[in-house]
């Protein structure tokens, strides 16, 4: 195959993919304390601001932080040296943090200072933004800080985009009403069997926003916990969608007319909160997902890095 020389460089490093770029991912794993108490609130303000968040001495989590870079591969064909991607995580970021209570580690989480910020799971994610940029030539980094919740940074460490999982069990049938079995049969195969079927739905819900210079959130993380239970989770839990959710007795409840109601159900609510909503994935099996980005001008450009952090 024809390739474009470049200065300096051997056939053999050609081969190698030197010039050509790529996008790789590092995962870590740390555990640490926190407590969600402002100390210009009383313990009662601090209660019902942060729940079971605000309880003296703290709580813990075992973290996962993913972290990708993009580059151009060098000689050796890669992006960067893993051991030295691995260092840098360690000594900027595991190391200070491993088994330690965040709010004493870094200085952006003490709060005796005005510009400190409570170690939320975005904060936490900008924290680190900011520790590993001058070292690696970062792109996005997720942290999780339980498998239904997690952060991302991508590009842009002023804002963050917050992610919950939830699920719920329904049963639907695919067919539009105007067709025949057997034309539906055609369309939807078994999924046009008339008395339905169900599945286990998982529920992503993506929010993007400034972070809070105080609080160190996106948005009120038990405010839009409560939105998606009881706008999406209550009313769809345990039903027969086509009946007994108004909306699909006209819309056939694919996976993706069922992530596009829940997008319109949400984005207004949410954005009152402050923060917008970005993203709805609805994984109705193992086997398949819709996504709906509501974020129309950001459609094109946050997919393929939110993509290589979700399966990394
Ligand atoms: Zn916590
Ligand atoms: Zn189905």
């Amino acid at each position: 195959m024809p390739t474009t020389p470049i200065p300096g460089s051997s056939a053999g490093s050609l081969r190698h993919g030197r010039g050509r770029g790529c996008v790789i991912t590092r995962r870590a794993l740390f555990s640490a304390s926190h407590l969600y108490r402002l100390p210009e609130l009383t313990g009662e303000e601090n209660a019902s601001r942060f729940g079971r968040c605000s309880l003296p001495p703290g709580h813990g989590h075992n973290y996962e932080l993913i972290v990708a870079m993009a580059g151009p591969l060098d000689g050796d064909g890669m992006v960067l040296n893993l051991s030295d991607v691995k260092h840098a995580i360690r000594r900027e970021v595991t190391d200070p943090l491993d088994f330690r209570f965040l709010n004493d580690c870094w200085p952006e989480f003490d709060l005796s200072r005005p510009q400190g910020r409570l170690p939320t799971t975005e904060a936490l994610t900008q924290a680190i933004w900011t520790r590993l940029a001058p070292h690696l030539p970062l792109v996005g980094l997720r942290l999780y800080e339980q498998p239904t919740l997690w952060a991302d940074v991508i590009g842009n460490p002023m804002e963050a985009f917050l992610s919950i999982r939830t699920h719920f069990s329904a049963a639907h049938r695919l067919a539009r009403e105007e067709l025949s079995q057997g034309e539906n049969e055609a369309i939807y195969g078994k999924c046009a069997r008339p008395h339905g079927h169900g599945h286990n739905y998982l529920l992503d819900v993506t929010v993007r926003g400034a972070i809070d210079p105080r609080t160190g959130m996106v948005c009120d993380l038990s405010e839009l916990q409560g939105l998606v239970n009881e706008l999406v989770v209550e009313p769809f839990d345990h039903t027969f969608l086509n009946k007994d959710v108004a909306h699909f007795s006209t819309c056939v409840p694919t996976a993706e007319n069922i992530a596009l109601h829940i997008a319109d159900l949400l984005s207004a609510p949410i954005a009152a909160t402050g923060a917008a909503l970005h993203k709805v994935r609805l994984q109705e099996s193992p086997n398949n997902a819709a996504e709906v980005f509501a974020e129309t001008p950001l459609l094109e450009s946050r997919p393929a890095v939110l993509e290589a952090l979700a399966s990394a």
